[in-house]
């Protein structure tokens, strides 16, 4: 069923502060309902000449390089993209004029018809998220799957489509800045370093986290990690029920190795009890489950050496979930841009797990000062280079594992792009034979 929206922001004006994913949805939103509407971008080239006739066509003003106060004049509502800090954009107005300041998922909560079923967490995110989808849709339920990864949530309700549940992936970003968001049931996965450079330290990080489940009440259901029970008691994050989960071996699936897969799978599991599924349920939904690629996906078999892309692993717990999952000997490819993390405490599980390690792409000092002596290790320039040479020390049996622990932009756009070129080495090496 399709609805239209009803003008409920004429004569409010509104300032989109970054023209990404969801900073161009929540444009398109705010100007369905009526209001006037500012995108903003610091980079000149944000967006191409067909985006930018589209969003003008749609009434919407676009205002590029560094932010001038004026542009946020008289403005009601600001919404902020992903990176961009509230403080900044606060610091612009004196506090009695100041407009309300939310996120993408904040302001598209607002107009969303549908459970809301919201998954946040350092690792496993969009995994879960993909996974809860597809179980509720095995159910017969019409699911929107979106937020944070692929369709921001604004989009959906542009659509004016109807769906019985929303499930929805969210990062720090978007739960800091919500003031009134409240899912039915929302996940906790993990919390691990990473996103140092946005947030001031690990308890803003955790704060920004459990903001998602700030504004539940106790009608709500929130899942989290039972190894984090001593330190959630000391944040009173929650009206909601709270249900803690721990990794169990109770479900199966070759597509989602490793004990933190049998932990996303338990998390999912205790969110979607409270949508009818059983267990068997969801274990006849886990039979026809295609996980996203770039994720442990297996690529296949080289000269006795199976090929697994990881290339999605850009923080330290990733890797070390990934080193878990296995138990044939490793050939780690890692490196690229460092995100922070405690390199030096994998030592001990790359001496257990890891015949040698081929580092490429840039940190290579850091990773070096951080695992020299515990395993062979080598650095190459690119990452061809390093699969021959550790194809070099490979024996029949062992795994070729890119779980780089890093984001990817030294020497790609994106961990997709990285992941594809691990693919077409692997391609390439059949080739040869
Ligand atoms: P996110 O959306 O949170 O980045 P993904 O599902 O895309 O999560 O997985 C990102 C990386 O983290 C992959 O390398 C994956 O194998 C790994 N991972 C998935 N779940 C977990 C977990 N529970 N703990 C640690 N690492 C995980």
């Amino acid at each position: 069923m399709q609805t239209q929206l009803e003008q409920t922001m004429t004569g409010k004006r509104t300032v989109v502060v970054g023209a990404g994913t969801s900073g161009r949805s929540a444009a398109r939103l705010v100007r369905a309902l009526g209001a006037d509407v500012t995108l903003l971008d610091a980079n000149e080239n944000a967006l191409d000449d067909t985006l930018r006739a589209q969003l003008e066509g749609e009434g919407i003003v676009l205002r590029f390089g560094p932010h001038k106060p004026d542009y946020f004049d008289g403005a009601d509502t600001v919404v902020l993209s992903p990176g961009v800090p509230a403080r900044k954009i606060r610091a612009l107005f004196p506090m009695d004029v100041a407009p309300e300041i939310m996120s993408e998922l904040e302001l598209a909560g607002r107009y969303a018809s549908g459970r809301v079923l919201a998954i946040t967490g350092t690792n496993g995110k969009t995994t879960t998220t993909a996974l809860c989808a597809h179980v509720l849709r095995h159910m017969g339920l019409s699911v929107f799957e979106g937020g944070n990864i692929g369709t921001p949530l604004s989009e959906h309700v542009l659509s004016g489509r109807s769906a019985d549940a929303l499930v929805l992936e969210v990062s720090s970003f978007q739960a800091q800045n919500c003031t009134s968001f409240r899912p039915e049931v929302a996940v906790l996965l993990n919390l691990t370093e990473d996103h140092q450079d946005y947030h001031a330290d690990m308890d803003e990080y955790l704060r920004a986290k459990l903001n998602l489940f700030a504004f539940m009440t106790d009608e709500d259901l929130a899942i989290v990690p039972a190894d984090m029970r001593e330190k959630l008691e000391e944040y009173s994050f929650t009206a909601a029920r709270v249900r803690f989960f721990e990794s169990t071996d109770r479900f199966e699936c070759d597509r989602l190795p490793g004990a933190h897969n049998q932990a996303n799978m338990e998390a999912a599991y205790q969110a979607l009890r409270r949508f009818g599924v059983n267990e068997r349920d969801m274990r006849e939904a886990l039979a026809t489950f295609e996980p996203h690629p770039h994720r442990l996906e297996r690529v296949g078999e080289h000269a006795g050496v199976t090929f697994v892309n990881d290339s999605k692993a850009t923080t330290v717990a990733s890797l070390k979930a990934a080193l878990e999952a296995f138990e044939q000997p490793v050939l780690l490819l890692a490196g690229g841009k460092y995100k922070g993390g405690d390199l030096k405490a994998l030592a001990p599980l790359l001496r257990r797990k890891v015949r040698a390690v081929c580092l490429f792409g840039d940190s290579r000092h850091i990773f070096e000062q951080a695992w020299a002596g515990n395993v062979p290790l080598a650095w190459e320039r690119d990452m061809e280079g390093a699969v021959r040479r550790l194809m070099t020390w490979a024996e029949s049996g062992d795994v070729m594992l890119l779980s780089p622990a890093t984001a990817s932009y030294d020497l790609y756009n994106n961990y997709c792009e990285r992941g594809d070129d691990f693919r077409r080495i692997f391609n390439l090496l059949e080739e040869e034979l």
